[in-house]
């Protein structure tokens, strides 16, 4: 086991991990930037070292800091947490020429997951279903033209290099094709400076089910279920849900099978995600995360499994901690993110937070770094704290979520608590009714009604 870990990370995730390290009695050293010097993670971890000015790449991403915080530490190990470098190939790599042990996948795995068309590649060589389409990227609308017409419309044309939802557009017929592929083109090689695009089928309505599972590296992989993590705003998850409303057993146990399997085959270690759209009964992979993600406690609420030690373990060689027939499945979860942003225009706001009061009781946790007379800097991403209520069934975590909702007091900053509020007593989500498109559609209608 380790002796040391090093958390490269900020925030609620930082706190998690930091928590995670203590149970295993591992030493933990936090890095942070001169606009954190005051973080809850800062003052509860072992040391700390502060690694640059607020800007991130100046600090949270300046790998030469990190290597130096952890030779300087003697930290035999880096926690990477979400975001910043947690899938960055090279970091693992650097680490790994330092022999400092990331706590996460090979940089090989990172650098295949990390490219589009080469995870799409390795997914459907795994065994994993895949949205039907082009096989890599088109080489001229002839091409684009002949393939759409096989798939049938409407399709979309996506970039090569895409993330955050960018690069993307829908065709609904031949006509549209060329103007799609074109303005495709352009905003792929103005974003990211590649214009290699490719074409898939568009589906209309699915939901994003994703599938956590862990790989010990040597072969052997669980998985714990799915998330269903629909609502979504500019592709960005608002509410997550264990298991999904959507699916039935055999669904359940197929999907999670399938991708178990392929992450033995593929030797992964880790903790990761397989990102799926769902629609009439068939799943489509979409991507895999090789990290962890900000939406995994509601697995570890319905599987008790803390993926945080299940990560630990399997990068100390220690292995997995539960064969796939030990994981039971127990009632359901849901995470609300608490974001310090106006729940209608979803525009930040910074702020110190005068008041700080979570809920607590039967079922009830708060992932979060905030306290009463935090000032929330405005530099990095407005998360300011998670919450996650399980109960027996959908119907007691409904109950239970809004009574939790209720108890939450954040003040001095706008939040999005109101906007669960609103969600917790809408009969499409209290039928688990809703897609892809629901969240937009209905901030879209209630803003025109106000
Ligand atoms: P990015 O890496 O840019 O986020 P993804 O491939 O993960 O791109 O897709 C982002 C989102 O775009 C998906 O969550 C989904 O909402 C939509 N999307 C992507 N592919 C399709 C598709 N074939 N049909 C319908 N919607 C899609």
């Amino acid at each position: 086991m380790f002796q040391k870990i090093l958390i490269a990370n900020r925030g609620e995730i930082a706190l998690r991990v930091l928590r995670a390290a203590k149970e295993l009695g591992i030493q933990t050293v936090v890095v942070h930037s001169t606009a954190d010097a005051d973080a809850m993670h800062v003052r509860l971890a072992d040391e700390s070292v502060c690694i640059g000015p607020p800007p991130s790449r100046d600090s949270y991403l300046n790998i030469h800091q990190i290597v130096a915080a952890c030779e300087i530490t003697g930290a035999d190990a880096v926690h990477p947490g979400y975001g910043f470098l947690s899938e960055n190939a090279r970091f693992a790599d650097i680490l790994a020429a330092h022999k400092i042990t990331f706590i996460g996948p090979s940089g090989d795995h990172i650098r295949i997951m990390g490219d589009k068309i080469e995870a799409k590649r390795t997914a459907k060589r795994l065994g994993i279903p895949v949205v039907p389409g082009s096989e890599g990227a088109v080489s001229d609308d002839r091409e684009a033209y002949r393939i759409a017409t096989e798939i049938g419309f409407p399709v979309i044309v996506k970039a090569s290099a895409g993330g955050g939802g960018r690069g993307m557009k829908v065709a609904r017929s031949a006509e549209d094709l060329p103007v799609a592929l074109a303005t495709a083109r352009s905003e792929a090689g103005a974003a990211f400076g590649d214009d290699a695009v490719y074409i898939e089928k568009y589906l209309e309505k699915p939901r994003h089910i994703e599938v956590q599972i862990v790989g010990d590296g040597a072969g052997k992989a669980i998985h714990l279920g799915e998330r269903d993590c629909s609502l979504q705003r500019r592709h960005q998850k608002v509410w997550e849900e264990a298991n999904s409303p959507a699916l039935n057993a055999e669904e359940r146990s197929r999907i999670g099978e399938i991708c178990s399997k392929a992450i033995a085959d593929l030797g992964y270690s880790g903790a990761g995600t397989i990102e799926f759209l769902y629609e009439n009964g068939e799943f489509y992979f979409i991507e895999m995360n090789t990290r962890l993600q900000v939406e995994h406690p509601v697995t570890e609420a319905i599987t008790g499994i803390d993926l945080v030690h299940e990560q630990i373990r399997v990068a100390s060689g220690g292995g997995l901690s539960v064969r796939q027939d030990e994981i039971k499945f127990s009632g359901h979860a849901i995470e609300c993110r608490i974001n310090a942003e106006d729940p209608r225009t979803f525009t930040p706001s910074p702020g110190t937070i005068t008041h700080f009061h979570t809920p607590g009781g039967l079922g009830i946790r708060v992932d979060s770094g905030a306290y009463s007379g935090y000032r929330i800097p405005p530099y990095y991403d407005s998360l300011i704290g998670k919450l996650i209520v399980h109960g027996r069934n959908r119907v007691e975590c409904m109950m239970r979520l809004r009574r939790a909702l209720d108890e939450f007091v954040v003040d001095g900053v706008k939040t999005t608590l109101p906007l669960f509020r609103e969600l917790v007593g809408n009969i499409d989500i209290a039928n688990g009714d809703y897609d892809i498109h629901w969240l937009e559609k209905h901030l879209a209608e209630t803003a025109a009604t106000a």
